[in-house]
């Protein structure tokens, strides 16, 4: 029987995998490979750092998510051999594919600043989002209100503005002594996006007393002091610091730079063409993982919206790849932005709301139901009525 298998169970893996089964029906031997044995609902993983108690409610069990033919192993993917068709793995043998799908996310990037990864916390998974309330909780507590603990977020996209918003959350819930700074290089927060949106987040952001520095890059870190900005002719500005949390950027997963598949040389995302195939034709690769073209110049964005939609066509793909029949082709379907400043959100140019840019009850409703459908379609309804109020 053709062997499919498929790496990582974010959005991208768990979705491939639900159509995947839904359109072979028994027909292919499936393998799911991911470092945890659950999926990990990472667009709502900021919720943690205000309240740990919000993993279980964000975390689904593979089981609760793959039929009982498709085998998973919980294991490390060290590497790809493409050539012999195998996916090595740690403290697990070998696994050998006639058609793989490559969906394992994003590692944080650094671009090589001094003393940004050995100072800072990033956010890209469960334990994270702990390490970050445990760090922060930890520096209050030797902190008073006349000396607050300075908290930094360095970088001003969906995960740092999120992550911000729950920690504001968190020092108000907690009374905590607490300094919120959040700093982007770009002229504005959540860079590359309207106007309207921009000034809804800055202004709910500042609200909750958070201080926004934008236009100047963090150029080093050392033990007590971020350094923004600065050149030669001008010093840079010396930010004092308890805790640094850095989420200003993506790059690929270290594993996957012998694959031979055409990549790009900085970041090692894979490319990949609008059915997911990559230069390799038994590969193919979607979500964070990968660079998938959407015209000239253009490839889809690193977003769980993308990584959902894509998975529905890649799942499909894999089954008529593996039966001879041609691929269908994906198209990004930008169905607008919801994003979380705590227990507030704002909604920016989502289809099912002709309203531009809102927030107020029904940003937050909004933003609920997303993360609540994509459980309920992953799981069950019932997951996703159980995690309503965590979300
Ligand atoms: C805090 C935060 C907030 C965000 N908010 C939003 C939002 O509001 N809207 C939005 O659209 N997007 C948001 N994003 C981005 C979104 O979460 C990602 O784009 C999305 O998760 C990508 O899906 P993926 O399946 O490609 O990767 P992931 O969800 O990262 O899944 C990768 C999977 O691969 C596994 N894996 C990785 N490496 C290995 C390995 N070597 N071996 C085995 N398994 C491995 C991981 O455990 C995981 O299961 C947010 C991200 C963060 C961090």
């Amino acid at each position: 029987m053709t062997q499919v298998v498929v790496l990582g169970a974010g959005y991208a893996g768990a979705g491939a995998i639900t159509k995947l089964e839904q359109v072979t029906d028994g027909s292919v031997d499936i393998t799911w490979i991911s470092d945890d044995d659950y999926h990990l609902v990472l667009h709502e993983a900021h919720r943690v750092i205000r309240d740990p108690n919000a993993r279980s409610k964000i975390t689904i069990p593979v089981e609760e998510i793959k039929s009982r033919d498709t085998r998973f192993v919980e294991s490390h993917v060290t590497g790809v051999d493409v050539d012999d068709r195998v996916v090595s793995l740690r403290d697990a043998d070998d696994v050998d594919y006639d058609y793989l799908l490559v969906a394992l996310g994003s590692a944080t990037a650094f671009y090589g600043i001094d003393g940004l990864e050995a100072h800072s916390l990033t956010l890209k998974g469960l334990d994270d989002a702990l390490e970050i309330h445990d760090a922060v909780e930890s520096a209050a507590a030797d902190a008073t209100h006349a000396e607050p603990a300075r908290v930094v977020v360095g970088g001003a996209g969906l995960s740092g503005i999120q992550a911000t918003g729950e920690l504001a959350g968190y020092r108000d819930d907690e009374g905590a002594p607490i300094e919120l700074t959040l700093v982007e290089g770009l002229d504005e927060i959540f860079p590359g996006n309207d106007p309207s949106v921009q000034s809804a987040l800055r202004e709910r952001l500042e609200a909750r007393d958070v201080n926004i520095m934008c236009g100047d890059f963090i150029s080093s870190v050392d033990d007590d002091v971020i350094y923004v900005g600065g050149g030669e002719d001008e010093p840079a500005t010396e930010l004092d610091y308890d805790v640094l949390i850095w989420t200003g950027g993506i790059t690929g997963q270290e594993e996957l730079a012998d694959a031979d598949v055409d990549k790009d040389e900085r970041s090692n995302r894979i490319y990949a063409d609008r059915d997911f195939q990559t230069s390799d034709p038994r590969v193919f690769a979607i979500g964070d993982t990968a660079l998938v073209e959407q015209g000239p110049d253009d490839v889809a964005p690193p977003t769980a919206q993308a990584a959902w939609q894509a998975a529905d066509v890649a799942g499909e793909n894999l089954a008529r790849a593996a039966r001879g029949e041609p691929l269908k082709t994906w198209t990004y379907d930008d169905k607008g932005t919801v994003i979380s400043i705590g227990e507030d959100a704002v909604a920016h140019d989502v289809d099912v709301v002709p309203f531009g840019t809102f927030g107020g009850f029904g940003a937050k409703a909004l933003k609920k139901f997303i993360a609540a459908r994509w459980i309920a379609d992953v799981s069950s309804v019932g997951n996703a009525i159980d995690a309503w109020s965590d979300l």
